[in-house]
Order: structure tokens, then C-alpha cells, then sequence
């Protein structure tokens, strides 16, 4: 008989909108033991190939209903350097849980019955960091004395960092930020991914002696050349897609209108949300429009709902949509949780312009209705504004979470790396090199916003890369 899907415990949400701690609570013991035996271990596991990492997912699965979790995450640390954090964010729905035999084929994503994966892996991380468990480095004399400098520390560049660390390599990562993470610090609140959860895999790192620089940013400090001029053999680029988009409408310069990423990143990495003890403010309104459908707009509609709540005022957060929900980037869990929580979802609607009072703070919005017409190139079905229906609603703050795009502070300063015409780096996708030689790149700044896991993947394979073109030019760097 087939076994029913263990449900993972959330916290209530009308405690969950008044604070930033975690939501989604993770399985217990009894409970993983009961989600790994509905795995039916298949011959031939499509899951493991809809993992960008290649995790066995099919070996840890089985290693947790023998009760060997010393094994399993072992399993899962071969090729996951961070599995507390992928099994939190990873959008699993798209990728290892929509190859699971269990999801009917041709499903946009997958069906609550596949099994759930991601929060096994949590459970293993979580297990992992409790006991204090180590991936040690398994040095290659091949190595010693290579050094590799590694541009960003988001989760691209913390894994290019780690897979080399690993085989013996010496790497520093420069971060032009305070605090390492990337997205992961600056980005995704604390209520997805506790940052304890999020220093212990940092800190697994330099364990493994990856020195990091913060404030530092290549580009501006320091140029390529002059991490070459250093001694560095080689470079990773892992600047991500730090750039935010705009609408491009009247009234969007107005007082109260943030981007998401200064919205997030005032809260997540700034503690704007206990100003003062914190020294960043954040004004707050009444009536809060959030645009767009992404993972970014959810995070900010969830921050948003939560700061009126904690300063008492009447939430009333609205995501606004221009396309249907199935056509919302998102991921599933994060459009429920924010269901849930009470933000409203205004979908089929395109923003037109941000009015103004007297002081040039936004008070209103216009927007006009839309149906769906042909696919774009994209796949995806076009909004098509109806004619006439424009109206005006109330909005005292607006957060715009269309978009981001590269991060150009780098490849302005370096014109002899080449770039496509977003701005995105372009790389040799067998090997993730770039236009200079020595430099590889992956993560958002090769294929514009991705995965936490997508970006993981690049790394790999850039370090791999890295690690050869080391063996290659070993005799001419031992030179310099
Ligand atoms: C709000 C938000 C929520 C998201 N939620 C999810 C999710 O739930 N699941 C998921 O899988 N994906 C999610 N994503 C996408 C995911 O976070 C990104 O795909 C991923 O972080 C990309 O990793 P990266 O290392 O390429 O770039 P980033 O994470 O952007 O890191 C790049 C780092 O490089 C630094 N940097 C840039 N330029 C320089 C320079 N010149 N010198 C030094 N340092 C520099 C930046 O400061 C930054 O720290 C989300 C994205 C956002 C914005």
C-alpha cells in the first residue's frame, strides 16, 4: 500500500507575521524515518538527475531508513557543500522532487506526493551540524601551493571556494559586502533561512581554510591583474545578479519606493527592522504594494507584513501580478506561506504610474487589468492590458521585485573580459572559462538570475576546471 507524504510542521502563522524567525520547522527523527521509507529506491533514480549537483539521493534516502545519518551525510556532503541551507531554499517542486517517480508525468511542478527531498536533506544537514560532522579535506599534493582568489561570496563563489578547498587549494574569497552570503545574507529573511544556519556552513568553510576578505571589492580595491600580480594561478567570478529592474513608469522615483533589493537589504542585512538599535531606518506604510512574482517579491510581501505587524499597523500587503499564479515564478511553498500569512494577490493587473501628495511621498497607484494572450519567447503567456480598465488604489509604499540583473562594478573595470548585452559574463560552458584566460565565472552573473543550487552547480564545474588548468600551467605558476 502506498504510504502518505509526511507533512512538515510550520509555526502557526499568526505568531509567524510578528517576528523573522524560522517558519518551516523540519522533521523530526521519527518523522524523516517515516518520509524516507516511502522511497521506493527505483533502479533508475530520475531524481538524482534533476538535482543541479548530482546528490545520490536515492543512496542518502536509503542510508536514513537504516538509521546511518553519519552515512547519508556524508552521501550528500560528496557533492553539497551546504545542505542545511539547499534543503531550505532549494526549490525542489522544479527540480529533484519533479523527477520523483512519484510526480505524474508533465506536471508543472511537483505533486505533493513525490517524495520530499529537500526536507530530508535538511534533516541530515541539521543532523551533520549538530554533531559537529566534517567533510575533511582530501589534499592532492598536486595542488599544494596553488592559490585561487575567488570574486563574491554568495553561493557560487562559497562553492567554488570549498570544492577547491578541498583538494588542497588555497583560496581567499573577496567580498565587496561586510558580510558573506550573497543572496543568502542580504536577500532571502531570516524566516527561510536562520542565519546560525547559514554561519555554521560559512564557517565549515574556513574550516577548511578558505580565508575570506570582506570589503573588498575586485574591480574597485583591486583589479584582476593585480590578484594575478599577487601570485593567484587562477580566478572564479561570482558576482551574481546584484542589479535591480524598474518599471520604467511615471511617479516611480517617488519618496517610499524602494527596489527589493534595498528593501531586503535594509531588513536582512542592515536590522532595519529594530531601528533603532540598529542605525538603518525603514519607513513603513500603511498600504503596501509589492510588484511582481517572483521568490523576491514573496520574500519582500512576507518582510513587508511582518513590519506592520511589529509596529502595529493594520497589515494590508498586496503582491501585485501581471500575469495568473500559475505563471509565477515563486516557488509553491513561499506563494502559500505568503497566502497564509494574509497578503493579498492582485494578479492580471499591470502597473501604470505612482501618484504623489504634496511632500513627493507615493499615495496612490494606477494600474490597468490584463488577460493572457499568445505565448512569448519564453513560453510563457503575454499579459495584454484591456482596454479602459485602469483604477487607483492606495499605496503609501511600494516595493518593485521585477528583476535583477549582473552586477557590473567588475566587468566595467575589466574590458577585456567579455560580456553579452545584459551585461552577463560569457563563459566556455565546457569549461567556465572566460574571455581572459585563468578567469572562470558561474552563478547569476554567467546565466542571469538562477538557483541557489543552479548557481552551485556552475561553481562545480568551474572548480573542476579550475583544478586542471592548475595541473596544466603548474610549472609556469611555480615560476612566479
Ligand atoms: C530575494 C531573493 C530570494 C531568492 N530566493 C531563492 C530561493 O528561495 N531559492 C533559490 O534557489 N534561489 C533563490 N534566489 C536566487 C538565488 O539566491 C541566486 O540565484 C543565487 O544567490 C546566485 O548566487 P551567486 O553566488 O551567483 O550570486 P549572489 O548570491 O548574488 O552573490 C554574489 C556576491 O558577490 C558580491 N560581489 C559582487 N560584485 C563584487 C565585486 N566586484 N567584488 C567583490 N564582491 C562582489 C556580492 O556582494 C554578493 O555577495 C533568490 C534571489 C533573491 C534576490
Amino acid at each position: 500500500m502506498k504510504k502518505e507524504p509526511v507533512n512538515i510542521k510550520e509555526r502557526e502563522h499568526a505568531a509567524r507575521v510578528k517576528d523573522f524567525e524560522e517558519v518551516v520547522q523540519g522533521f523530526s527523527e521519527e518523522e524523516a524515518l517515516q518520509e524516507a521509507s516511502r522511497c521506493i529506491q527505483c533502479k533508475d533514480p530520475k531524481c538524482v538527475s534533476g538535482c543541479p549537483v548530482g546528490i545520490d539521493i536515492k543512496t542518502f534516502i536509503g542510508q536514513i531508513t537504516r538509521k546511518d545519518y553519519d552515512g547519508a551525510y556524508s552521501t550528500i556532503r560528496q557533492k553539497n557543500n551546504f545542505p542545511s541551507i539547499c534543503g531550505r531554499v532549494c526549490p525542489a517542486e522544479y527540480q529533484c522532487r519533479k523527477a520523483c517517480v512519484f510526480t505524474k508525468k508533465g506536471e508543472p511542478f511537483a505533486s505533493g506526493q513525490a517524495i520530499g527531498i529537500h526536507f530530508l536533506e535538511r534533516f541530515i544537514g541539521d543532523y551533520g551540524a549538530r554533531k559537529g560532522l566534517r567533510v575533511e579535506s582530501s589534499g592532492d599534493a598536486k595542488y599544494a601551493g596553488a592559490r585561487v582568489a575567488v570574486v563574491g561570496s554568495g553561493p557560487a563563489g562559497l562553492c567554488c571556494a570549498g570544492e577547491l578547498a578541498r583538494r588542497g587549494v588555497r583560496v581567499t574569497v573577496f567580498e565587496g559586502l561586510h558580510k558573506t552570503g550573497g543572496v543568502l545574507r542580504y536577500g532571502i529573511p531570516p524566516f527561510r533561512l536562520p542565519r546560525n544556519i547559514l554561519d555554521l556552513e560559512i564557517d565549515s568553510l574556513k574550516e577548511l581554510g578558505v580565508e575570506i576578505r570582506t570589503n573588498t571589492i575586485i574591480g574597485k580595491v583591486k583589479l584582476l591583474e593585480d590578484l594575478f600580480a599577487e601570485g593567484f594561478s587562477a580566478i572564479f567570478l561570482g558576482m551574481g545578479a546584484g542589479i535591480p529592474s524598474f518599471l520604467g513608469i511615471p511617479g516611480e522615483n517617488l519618496c517610499n519606493i524602494y527596489s527589493a533589493n534595498e528593501f531586503l537589504t535594509r531588513v536582512n542585512l542592515m536590522g532595519a527592522h529594530t531601528f533603532p538599535a540598529h542605525h538603518t531606518p525603514i519607513n513603513i506604510g500603511r498600504h503596501i504594494v509589492v510588484v511582481g512574482g517572483g521568490n523576491t517579491a514573496m520574500d519582500a510581501a512576507r518582510v513587508a507584513i511582518r513590519l506592520q505587524h511589529m509596529r502595529g499597523i493594520e497589515p494590508d500587503t498586496t503582491v501585485l501580478y501581471r500575469r495568473t499564479e500559475v505563471e509565477m515564478p515563486a516557488r509553491r511553498l513561499e506563494i502559500e506561506h505568503a497566502k497564509e500569512e494574509g497578503i493579498r494577490f492582485a494578479l492580471l493587473v499591470k502597473p501604470e504610474e505612482f501618484l504623489a501628495d504634496e511632500k513627493g511621498f507615493v499615495r496612490t497607484i494606477r494600474a490597468s487589468r490584463c488577460e493572457l494572450g499568445e505565448p512569448d519567447k519564453t513560453g510563457r503567456r503575454r499579459p495584454v492590458v484591456i482596454e479602459g480598465s485602469s483604477f487607483e488604489a492606495d499605496c503609501d509604499l511600494a516595493v518593485i521585485a521585477i528583476g535583477l540583473g549582473a552586477n557590473t562594478i567588475l566587468t566595467s573595470a575589466t574590458p577585456q573580459l567579455a560580456t553579452d548585452k545584459y551585461g552577463d559574463v560569457i563563459i566556455n560552458p565546457e569549461t567556465m572559462e572566460t574571455s581572459i584566460q585563468g578567469v572562470f565565472a558561474g552563478g547569476d552573473i554567467v546565466g542571469g538570475e538562477g538557483t541557489v543550487i543552479e548557481a552551485m552547480g556552475m561553481a562545480k564545474k568551474a572548480a573542476r576546471a579550475i583544478l586542471s588548468y592548475i595541473i596544466h600551467n603548474k610549472g609556469e605558476n611555480d615560476e612566479k
